[in-house]
C-alpha cells in the first residue's frame, strides 16, 4: 500500500498576453526574445490505489485568477471565467471545500466570491503585506485589486481563512511552502503525483527560466529571496526540475498533454 494519498494534478489556462523581455525580466534578454505569458488556475484531485478519481475524494483548487472586467481594466482578456472552466475537470466551483491562494495578486485572487463554501489556504506573510506598510507604494500596490483585498477580510470575517506561516500540510499529499522573493508571502504548492513530488511554484517561477537558469522576474519584494525559492522548490521536487511548474509560462501548454481530448491549450495534465 502507497503511504502517501495520490494526486492528479491539472492547469487550467484562461488567459494569455504577449510579453517581450524586457516587460518581464530584470537584466532582459539582449535579443528581447518574446516570452507570452499564460494565466493558469490549477486543480488537484485525489486518486485511488488504481489510479482512478478517489470515490468521494474532494479537489483542491489553487488559485481563482481574475474575471473579464478586471481583465478588461488591466488590458487582458478573459473569455470564460476560470471558476467556470473547472467544468472542464467535472469541478463546480461552488462545491469546493478547499482554495489555496498561492499569493493575494488580482491574478490569483480574483473570483474568490465564486467559491462561496471554500475555505481559503493564505500565509500570514501575504496578508500582512497586502494590509499594511509595504502598500504604500504604488510600485508594490499595483498587482493587487484592493476589492480582491477587502474581498478577502470578510472572507476572513466569515471565518473562512486558515492562514499558514511557512511549511504546513494541508492534507496527506499536498502542502503548501512559503517562498516570498516576488511578494513577501507567496506559497508554492507541493503534491504527490504518481511521478514523485510535484511542485506548482506559481509566481515563485512565473517561467521555467527562473528556477532553470536562476533569471529573475521585474516584479519583485526581494531579490534575495526569489533567488532562495528557486533552490527550495527544487529540493521540494527532490532535485527533479522537471518537476517544478512555474506559474506563467506559455510553454507550460506546449510541454504537457491535454488533460482529455478537446482541451488542448486550455486544460494540461500536469503528473
Ligand atoms: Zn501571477
Amino acid at each position: 500500500m502507497r503511504s502517501t494519498p495520490i494526486y492528479e494534478v491539472h492547469a487550467v489556462k484562461y488567459a494569455h498576453l504577449p510579453r517581450k523581455a524586457w516587460e518581464v525580466q530584470i537584466n532582459p534578454d539582449p535579443h528581447d526574445a518574446d516570452f507570452p505569458m499564460d494565466y493558469f488556475v490549477w486543480v488537484a484531485i485525489p486518486l485511488d490505489e488504481s489510479g482512478n478519481r478517489l470515490v468521494g475524494g474532494k479537489p483542491i483548487v489553487i488559485d481563482t485568477g481574475f474575471n473579464a472586467q478586471v481583465g478588461a481594466k488591466r488590458g487582458r482578456e478573459v473569455k470564460t471565467n476560470p471558476a467556470d472552466l473547472l467544468a472542464h475537470l467535472d469541478i463546480d466551483a461552488r462545491e469546493v471545500e478547499d482554495v489555496i491562494i498561492t499569493h493575494l495578486h488580482y491574478d490569483h485572487v480574483g473570483n474568490w466570491d465564486r467559491f462561496p463554501k471554500a475555505r481559503f489556504h493564505l500565509q500570514d506573510k501575504e496578508m500582512q503585506f497586502a494590509t499594511g506598510r509595504h502598500m504604500c507604494h504604488g510600485s508594490f500596490r499595483h498587482a493587487y485589486e484592493v476589492e480582491d483585498i477587502v474581498g478577502m477580510v470578510r472572507v476572513l470575517y466569515g471565518n473562512r481563512v486558515v492562514f499558514h506561516d511557512g511549511d504546513e500540510e494541508i492534507q496527506p499529499g499536498i502542502s503548501v511552502h512559503l517562498i516570498g522573493g516576488h511578494t513577501m508571502g507567496i506559497q508554492s504548492v507541493r503534491v504527490m503525483t504518481r511521478n514523485g513530488w510535484l511542485v506548482l511554484a506559481s509566481d515563485a517561477s512565473h517561467y521555467f527560466w527562473g528556477v532553470e537558469q536562476n533569471k529573475l522576474f521585474s516584479i519583485v519584494f526581494s531579490v534575495a529571496d526569489m533567488l532562495a525559492g528557486y533552490d527550495t522548490l527544487k529540493k521540494l521536487a527532490d532535485g527533479r526540475i522537471d518537476m517544478v511548474v512555474p506559474g506563467h509560462d506559455a510553454e507550460v501548454c506546449r510541454r504537457y498533454p491535454a488533460s482529455k481530448p478537446g482541451l488542448e491549450g486550455v486544460c494540461v495534465r500536469l503528473d
